[in-house]
């Protein structure tokens, strides 16, 4: 190593300071690393100053740290060495998005009227890319086939099914439904007999089986690890929006529209008022910009930049309070119930 050789990390590759433990999140590989924050002090101070220097300003004791802490950054590609930092920018992480809405939940039970085709044709205008068809019922084949295939000529790109269970909603049905609807990516089907995972790769979707029951909105909001998405577009849009109900828009079962279909809070019928008009109502975009950084106790939380915010179910009716569902403690750095 010369004398004037610095460590810097990858720019994909970001630091996130909890109160307890920090993390280092790899946005190109998809994975995350739980760090002390000693880790995260050094590694902030070794971009401005060279390792050199560094070792000779520590004390004796922590050298072989220093080492260790090197040799974990080098060795897991989450960093290099050289001697021009300078050449190597900060990525740009500035969250920006090319339309008024990115994702839609439509809710569905037995007694729903929605109008699809002004549905699918108002989420078209507004650019929405991402959807999910939640149903609370088990429709009938036809009526899944008639749904989907308005969705055909919109913008919409994925699809999302939470479905219940019925004996006619086979493996080999939904094999079939998504090699007819490319746009169907996760098939959640509820209420099922055993709880199953099935990739259909041919097809690139996933069929995920659960013996628990939605008989409600109440499913939704809950908090864990398996759903820390370390990306880039989630990273950068939780330091800015609220990563849940930012460009979220939604119809309930009884044609509500809402930020989510958990919420209390409505902006009218559908059919009366329309999606483009409740998007232009600047109340609706309150909850948008609530970020991470502003929830109590998530703003100390090693995981605020990777995992989906709840803004409907809090600890308190504080707006900025933690969501409920969420058992993790950064202060500890321990799962509720975990020694
Ligand atoms: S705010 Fe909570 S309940 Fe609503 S969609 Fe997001 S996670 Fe689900
Ligand atoms: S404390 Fe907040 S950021 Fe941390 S895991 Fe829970 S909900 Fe997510």
């Amino acid at each position: 190593m010369s004398k004037d050789e610095f460590l810097i990390l990858y720019p994909v590759c970001k630091v996130v300071k909890g109160a307890r433990r920090g993390m280092i999140c790899d946005l190109q590989n998809l994975s995350y690393h739980l760090v002390p924050n000693s880790l995260i002090d050094i590694i902030e101070r070794m971009s401005t100053i060279p390792i050199n220097q560094l070792y000779e300003e520590i004390d004796l004791g922590q050298k072989n740290i220093l080492d260790d802490y090197i040799n974990f950054i080098v060795s897991k590609r989450l960093g290099f060495i050289t001697p021009n930092p300078e050449s190597f920018p900060l990525l740009n992480s500035i969250f920006e998005y090319p339309s008024k809405v990115s994702n839609a939940i439509i809710a569905i039970d037995d007694h729903s009227k929605h109008d699809y085709n002004l549905i699918f044709s108002e989420l078209s205008i507004l650019n929405c890319k991402g959807l999910e068809l939640r149903f609370l019922n088990s429709p009938s084949q036809k009526e899944l086939f008639d749904i989907l295939t308005i969705s055909q000529n919109t913008r919409i790109q994925s699809i999302d099914l939470v479905i219940k269970s019925n004996s006619f909603l086979t493996t080999s049905f939904f094999m079939h439904l998504t090699s007819r609807f490319r746009r169907l990516n996760y098939i959640h089907v509820h209420s099922a007999a055993q709880d199953k995972e099935i990739e259909i790769e041919e097809n690139y979707s996933f069929l995920r089986y659960t013996s628990k029951r939605v008989l409600d909105h109440s499913f939704c909001g809950w908090i864990s690890e398996k759903n820390f998405s370390p990306n880039l577009t989630l990273f950068s849009e939780s330091t800015q929006y609220n990563n849940c109900l930012n460009k979220k828009i939604s119809i309930d079962e009884h044609g509500k529209i809402k930020n989510c279909p958990s919420m209390t809070k409505e902006y009218g019928e559908h059919g009366n008022v329309s999606l483009i008009e409740v998007i232009d109502n600047k109340d609706f975009h309150e909850l948008w910009g609530i970020t991470k950084d502003q929830v109590e106790t998530c703003n100390v939380c090693e995981f605020r930049y990777i995992c989906i915010d709840c803004r409907a179910y809090r600890n308190t009716k504080s707006i900025t309070s933690k969501p409920s569902k969420c058992a993790y403690n950064p202060y500890l750095a321990q799962w509720e119930n975990q020694n």
